[in-house]
């Protein structure tokens, strides 16, 4: 039981602007596509409108990209290269305030999230890239590394910000140019990048973002003038694309979903790994690719350790995204939030058992308050479906072999957690799974020099780390 107490200048550090243009060939113009609104999710107050592309908008922005390709950026040393990307790193340090509350703003997620986790990590990414640019020769690449040309990139809702640096950063660092699209309902935070891009004198057209919906996203995948395509978003999108592009010779990276198991064995410290758990699937209100949404525990500890996260998810805080004491906050859009309704009633018909968090929920915005299912079995929808909310399945195991084939036992492959005082259980247990990163007594935790990525149908390539940059060059 604690006081809302919104901070009254809050709302006034993200300097929030009535209207939003796009951004081409470094100006910021009307795009001909029909405007769209963007909503706070935690009050359903419209923030601002933004314009959007049409076709001919794409069409505009990739030739622009084009010639900065040819003319400037493909050309330009990369020692060059990389004291714009470290002007970039250091302009979003600057503006951290402003970017981390529009964050909360537009995507709902806590304060404390967006201010320690995204912002900051945006950052770090474009501080390693800036790194990587004038090394590319060096790093076993060849001799003679040459960037593809125009990426064509788009992104989901989940990471607004981060996610537009994971992109935007290794394109530049190897000399590509880029035509971004960001997610319909967040896109306010990529445009300030874009700002970022002209305070730091970016030539233009090496950086462009259109908004829109996925037509806008279609429109520019399928465009003859981009030379690769990096998707983050739902599988099922990934395979419309992977569709769409076959035979057409572009290169693709696709960060697809998940539904990562977290696995904790009877000798693991109880106390971490129920802060593990809370973080795996409660961060970001469970919006996570990587979410640690299926827990595996040992048959012998589950009563207990079921307990002591209850008690645990019962304190967490659901509420508005501006208050730094909100754990929990906003569903991001009401489809997203009717998605977690659907399958949460669908685990309750299938007959798992439902706890909800008796914590308070705001009457107003889009909502839902911590969920745990126990007595979940692997045939159910909720085990073996992304729920891409803050919705926990417990499983159980008995056996170190059964809870590796109950990881493996799913079309995806991100990533997994393992919760246990057995170093050689660790190593043994990473060794068999199929996920493209496995957490070690913690979890949800992202540095830009570890590559990120997935097995099946979590998608293919990696993101960060030297594995990172293979995406964005010809060798
Ligand atoms: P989504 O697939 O619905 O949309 C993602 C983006 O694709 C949006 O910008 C959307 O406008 C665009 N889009 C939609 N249809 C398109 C089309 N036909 N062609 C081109 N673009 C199109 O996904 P979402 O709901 O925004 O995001 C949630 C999903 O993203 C989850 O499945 C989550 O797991 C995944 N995700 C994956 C990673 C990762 O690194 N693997 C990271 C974050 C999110």
């Amino acid at each position: 039981n604690w006081e809302y107490a919104p901070a009254p200048e809050s709302r006034d550090i993200a300097n929030l602007k009535p209207a939003y243009r796009m951004f081409v060939d470094g100006k910021f113009v009307e795009g001909s596509g029909e405007p769209l609104k963007t909503v706070n999710p935690a009050t359903e107050e419209v923030l601002a409108e933004v314009s959007t592309a049409s076709k001919a908008d794409v069409d505009t922005a990739v030739k622009a990209a084009r010639r900065a390709y040819d003319r400037v950026w493909g050309r330009m040393p990369g020692a060059e290269r990389a004291k714009y990307i470290f002007r970039i790193a250091r302009l979003v340090q600057e503006r951290s305030r402003e970017l981390a509350v529009l964050e909360s703003l537009d995507n709902g997620k806590p304060i404390k999230e967006s201010r320690d986790v995204d912002v900051p990590t945006a950052a770090a990414h474009f501080f390693y890239h800036a790194g990587w640019a004038d090394k590319l020769g060096y790093a076993g690449f060849g001799p003679d590394p040459r960037p593809l040309g125009v990426a064509g990139q788009v992104i989901p809702w989940n990471f607004p910000l981060l996610m537009a640096s994971w992109k935007i950063a290794p394109a530049l660092a190897c000399g590509n140019t880029v035509v971004l699209k960001p997610a319909e309902t967040t896109p306010l935070t990529a445009l300030v990048l874009a700002e970022i891009c002209q305070q730091a004198e970016l030539p233009p057209g090496v950086v462009n973002i259109l908004p829109g919906a996925g037509d806008v996203g279609s429109e520019l995948v399928n465009h003859a003038g981009v030379d690769k395509v990096a998707f983050t978003g739902s599988t099922e999108v990934g395979k419309l694309i992977q569709r769409s592009l076959a035979g057409s010779g572009k290169k693709m990276t696709m960060e697809l979903g998940g539904k990562a198991a977290n696995i904790v064995f009877d000798d693991a410290p109880l106390d971490q790994a129920v802060e593990g758990i809370v973080n795996g699937i409660f961060f970001n209100q469970g919006h996570v690719c990587c979410a640690g949404s299926r827990l595996l525990v040992q048959e012998s500890i589950a009563d207990e350790l079921l307990e002591k996260l209850r008690t645990r998810v019962a304190t967490l805080r659901v509420g508005d995204s501006l208050d730094k004491n909100t754990d929990v906050g906003a569903i991001n859009s009401r489809a997203q939030l009717e998605k977690i309704q659907e399958l949460a009633a669908a685990g309750e018909a299938e007959g798992a058992q439902r706890w909800t968090s008796p914590v308070p929920v705001p009457d107003k915005g889009f909502f839902f308050a911590p969920t745990v299912f126990s007595d979940v079995q692997q045939s159910m929808r909720i085990a073996r479906e992304e729920i891409f909310g803050p919705v926990l399945s417990v499983l159980t195991f008995r056996t170190p072999d059964e809870a590796v084939a109950k990881a493996n036992n799913t079309p995806y492959g991100l990533s997994a957690g393992i919760w246990t005082e057995k170093g050689s259980r660790i190593l043994w247990a990473a060794q068999r799974m199929r996920a493209g990163v496995v957490w070690a007594n913690t979890f949800n935790r992202f540095d830009p020099t570890a590559p990120f990525g997935g097995y099946q149908e979590s998608g293919f390539g990696r993101e960060g780390g030297r594995a990172g940059l293979e995406a964005y060059l010809d060798v």
